[in-house]
């Protein structure tokens, strides 16, 4: 017996058989047993995701000498003559092709004639939007009045080039690309049915760089069995396609993480003398950092499975995420993603790729010229330079910008936070100067309007139980009995003695906790953007990134 392709042998012959397509089969499942079918349908997706298959599934369901359902038996004649491609009543076109535009006239226009054997007639029009003008002429006069006994299934890889005379008179659905966790399990069943051993990791590889595509990935493995003399594994599949393999990257990102140069020098060489593709590499390299992050912040199962990684390779990447820091996560992808756009402009990929690592180990938390005291301190926090006193009011980082931490492990407690002095506040007494109301505006605990008042007003003296204030004339609406009441209130019970209020509308008024609350935040304003401008990380990343700081973006972060 021949060798049959994987992809034809292994070509789903039932809907339950059809890999990663559940909505658009449970769709047609549900029209076909319920007998509620449309007279056309249009399939949309790319490649290989299953529209010719799809096709004659449903023309099998169709025209089973047991009865239209979605369960086509599979062994009458009607379901053997289409799985073979020779029944009669399904014709398959491919409009790309270049089948005798008349020959494909004539076959639509021979749709109007009753089915000889079956009881329908189905097309199936694959790349109908390359139909020519008199070949889709012929289509849409049947598609407008389209006889009981005919079926269409329109496929394309282009839905916007479909007219919309087509569209209104189609059901859609758009085959969705098959994820590579589908594809891997879909390979392994197939090699388990071969008697080939599964390599999980050379499936992975095979599932990815199928792109979504059954038959992609199936020629692949075709490939690869043919390649490996009968046998299928990681290193082999890795040289057949070109591309970097997940464990190896694995041994470069551990060689960044330990900031190990002579590692990350090896491994670049050897990757450049087995001709692997720095672009793969990268992107296994992102994949990875973004798989590391997910461990750091989710300990659970999930992480493992998004990162769909072998178990051992699983294993060694949460132990490396807890060797490196957050932002150093950030930091790998953030140079991988960047480098890969940028190898077009390198003298070669290997040196793109290797200058690429080396910046990582440039900005190694743990390297020499990137260890500056600020790298101590957790995110969130005051920083300073060491060389500047301390301001009055705490600076602290806007929380958009990424600090690196130190390479201290993710998991281990957080340094505690500097301890921030607050202003001294005035002991209740009855002596009150002008420059202490602010605080014991504060103090009050007042909300609302009578805040406000007391928050505009300066204290001009404290006699006899009697408090003077001055309001601003530009203030005058604060004035209000109830405002008024409260303040006096509040005034009486931190004071313990019954006090009474007056309050003088003037020009001009001395020092308010308005006009001090100002003062402060322009300074707190001034000083953050000040330490952000100054901090040795930032300057950093401007220099390694080409980074910018956008004006307005900094914040003092609330106390
Ligand atoms: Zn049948």
């Amino acid at each position: 017996m021949s060798y049959q392709v994987l992809a034809r042998k292994w070509r789903p012959k039932s809907f339950e058989s059809l890999v990663g397509q559940d909505s658009v089969v449970r769709a047609l499942t549900h029209a076909l047993d319920a007998n509620r079918l449309h007279h056309a349908y249009l399939l949309t997706g790319t490649r290989g995701v299953g529209k010719t298959t799809i096709a004659r599934i449903l023309a099998k369901a169709l025209n089973c000498e047991q009865g239209v359902s979605s369960q086509p038996c599979g062994v009458c004649s009607a379901c053997q003559q289409i799985d073979a491609g020779r029944f009669v009543d399904y014709i398959e076109m491919d409009a790309a092709s270049n089948r005798g535009v008349d020959e494909m006239v004539q076959l639509l226009e021979q749709a109007t004639f009753l089915p000889s054997v079956g009881r329908y007639k189905v097309y199936m029009i694959d790349e109908v939007h390359q139909l020519t003008v008199h070949a889709f002429n012929a289509m849409l006069k049947t598609l407008e009045e389209p006889p009981a006994h005919v079926k269409f299934i329109l496929a394309t890889t282009d839905p916007q080039k479909i007219l919309v005379t087509v569209l209104s008179r189609c059901l859609q659905f758009n085959l969705r690309q098959v994820s590579p966790t589908q594809l891997t399990s879909h390979l392994q069943h197939v090699l388990v049915g071969e008697g080939i051993a599964p390599d999980l990791k050379a499936l992975e590889l095979i599932a990815r760089a199928a792109g979504g595509s059954v038959r992609d990935a199936l020629s692949l493995l075709d490939q690869a069995i043919a390649h490996g003399a009968g046998a299928v594994d990681a290193e082999q599949v890795s040289q057949m396609l070109g591309t970097s393999n997940i464990s190896r990257m694995l041994g470069m990102l551990a060689a960044l993480i330990a900031g190990d140069v002579a590692a990350v020098r090896d491994q670049t060489a050897q990757m450049a003398s087995s001709a692997l593709s720095f672009e793969s590499a990268l992107d296994d390299l992102s994949r990875l950092a973004v798989s590391l992050q997910l461990m750091q912040f989710d300990a659970s199962e999930g992480a493992q499975e998004f990162s769909s990684l072998a178990e051992d390779d699983a294993a060694q990447l949460r132990s490396l995420a807890s060797q490196c820091s957050r932002s150093y996560a950030q930091l790998i992808y953030q140079v991988a993603t960047k480098a890969r756009g940028d190898l077009r402009l390198a003298p070669d990929a290997a040196h793109g790729f290797l200058m690429a690592m080396l910046r990582l180990l440039a900005v190694h938390p743990g390297h020499a010229s990137a260890v500056t005291p600020a790298m101590s301190v957790p995110l969130n926090t005051p920083v300073f330079s060491s060389s500047v006193s301390p301001p009055p009011m705490a600076p602290a980082l806007s929380q958009a910008v990424v600090v690196p931490e130190a390479a201290q492990p993710a998991v281990s407690p957080v340094a505690e936070a500097p301890v921030v002095k607050e202003p001294v506040v005035a002991p209740v007494t009855t002596q009150i100067s002008a420059d202490q109301w602010p605080q014991w505006v504060d103090r009050l605990g007042l909300k609302g309007m009578a805040r406000e008042l007391a928050q505009h007003s300066a204290f001009v003296s404290l006699d006899d139980g009697l408090v003077t204030l001055n309001l601003p004339a530009t203030h005058r609406q604060l004035l209000m009995p109830a405002s008024e009441q409260r303040l006096v209130q509040a005034l009486s019970e931190v004071m313990g003695a019954p006090i009474r209020v007056r309050i003088d509308v003037v020009e001009q008024v001395g020092v308010t906790a308005a006009v001090l609350k100002k003062e402060a935040a322009v300074e707190r304003q001034n000083n953050a953007v000040a330490a952000i401008e100054s901090d040795p990380i930032v300057q950093e990343l401007i220099d390694v990134f080409d980074a910018k700081l956008i004006d307005g973006s900094i914040r003092p972060v609330a106390k």
